[in-house]
């Protein structure tokens, strides 16, 4: 009991939430000192038993603010139950939230299990007959267990539906709607979505009681991070990513593009110019896209090019640099995509290869963030480069850009300085490594 005074001692701001003291210690072991500002919101609330509905934007501690409460309330509580369901649209969030449930419940006994399709269901079925307390599950894997008679939802006091706009926009609702079926009346439900439409209202009247709603940093991109748009014609982006990539300091580049196509023949080009380059995106395969994001992680490769339903909500340390080959279809898009980087924090550059057609959504953007973004224009690039004979595959083909106007700011690319970054290795203008 001493020695666990002690830890709550030392990690201040922690305390005040009265969690257990092996919770504490998994905060400590987490190494987290204060709590994020959607930490500090949420979880005397969930603590309290509240439903709750949460805007809070990724990379802002949202996933420990709800598993904290969550472990605080089963650890008092009869073990290997399925006692807390949490629902995410992708394997690789549910895979992150399961880092987090093992990180920071580490001594407490806890067990999850993460139930998503894409891999054999036979490791997933030993864990649910073993007894687990914490199911963390896309929802198609996740119903057809059940129907399968291998998860058994009685218990189910705690619901977490993570990313509700996300999974509508993947056409998870009427799955939603089936698993609500499955689930006890009697329980505390917690919905986190970034963006409200009503579809989600609808779905928070369905599924919450009374809900507390909190907001934090509603909609914005993070502020830890630097924003820049490259003004450049659709046949010249390709051009331009390679400049880009040569003439800045990262340490890691997630690119995002449109289509899973444009993912791979992007990553394929990097490739070819010598790069260490993955791709990951939801034609390749559940092994391939652990590979590539293992190998991201780990630094093994530079650059990682994916498509948005792939990366949202990743939670991958020291990416400096992310940079939209195509400009996202909405302003949440770009908020998701250039919230892998500056996360918890840190600092991080997002840049976004503009074209003419691009014009309505960084309006929209620039109204949201309540400021003008930088444009940038490369030294020694020929903007003015004529397009290829016969390439007209791109969308824009035909409308003219004019790379010159408004172009005031005229400084080659450097990087803002995130030296904080040590455990990966630096590339000084990203040269390839053969
Ligand atoms: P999330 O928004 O939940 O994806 O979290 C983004 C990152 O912030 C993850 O790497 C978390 O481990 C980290 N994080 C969460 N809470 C804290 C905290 N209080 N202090 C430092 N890092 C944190």
């Amino acid at each position: 009991m001493q020695k666990a005074q002690n830890y709550q001692n030392d990690i201040e701001g922690f305390d005040v939430f009265g969690l257990d003291p092996v919770i504490m210690k998994g905060i400590m072991h987490a190494r987290y000192d204060t709590p994020t500002p959607v930490q500090k919101e949420v979880i005397p609330l969930a603590m309290k038993g509240a439903d709750l509905i949460g805007t809070a934007q990724t990379g802002t501690g949202k996933t420990a603010a709800f598993v904290l409460p969550i472990l605080n309330r089963l650890i008092k509580e009869e073990k290997h139950l399925i006692r807390a369901l949490i629902v995410t649209p992708t394997r690789e969030l549910a895979a992150q939230i399961d880092d987090n449930i093992r990180t920071l419940g580490r001594g407490t006994g806890i067990r999850s299990v993460t139930l998503y399709g894409g891999v054999s269901d036979l490791p997933q079925i030993t864990a649910l007959e073993q007894g687990v307390d914490i199911v963390v599950a896309c929802p198609g894997r996740f119903i057809d267990l059940v129907y399968k008679g291998y998860v058994n939802t009685d218990n189910v006091g705690i619901l977490v539906l993570d990313e509700a706009d996300r999974m509508l926009d993947m056409g998870f609702l009427p799955d939603i709607k089936r698993i609500l079926q499955f689930l006890p009346e009697n329980r505390q439900s917690m919905l986190f979505s970034a963006t409200f439409p009503p579809e989600i209202e609808a779905l928070a009247r369905r599924s919450l009681r009374d809900p507390k709603r909190v907001a934090i940093g509603l909609s914005k991109p993070a502020n830890t991070v630097a924003h820049a748009l490259f003004p450049v014609e659709q046949h010249l982006k390709w051009k331009l990513l390679l400049e880009i990539l040569k003439t800045t300091d990262t340490d890691s580049v997630l690119v995002f593009t449109r289509t899973k196509f444009r993912a791979d023949s992007v990553m394929k080009k990097i490739k070819h110019a010598g790069y260490k380059v993955t791709s990951l995106h939801s034609n390749r395969s559940q092994a391939q896209r652990q590979a590539s994001l293992k190998g991201f992680k780990s630094g093994a490769y530079q650059i990682m090019v994916a498509t948005d339903i792939a990366a949202r909500g990743l939670d991958i340390d020291d990416i400096s640099h992310v940079i939209n080959y195509d400009m996202p279809a909405t302003p949440d898009d770009y908020i998701h995509r250039i919230g892998r980087t500056g996360r918890a924090e840190r600092t991080g550059d997002a840049f976004t290869l503009m074209t003419s057609e691009d014009d309505q959504i960084v309006k929209r953007l620039e109204k949201i963030m309540m400021t003008k973004i930088e444009r940038r224009y490369l030294e020694n690039f020929d903007y003015n480069a004529s397009k290829p004979e016969n390439t007209g595959t791109n969308a824009s083909a035909g409308k003219h850009f004019n790379p010159n106007a408004g172009k005031k700011d005229r400084r080659p690319v450097k990087s803002t300085g995130n030296s904080r970054r040590g455990s990966r290795p630096r590339y000084s203008g990203l040269n390839p490594t053969g």
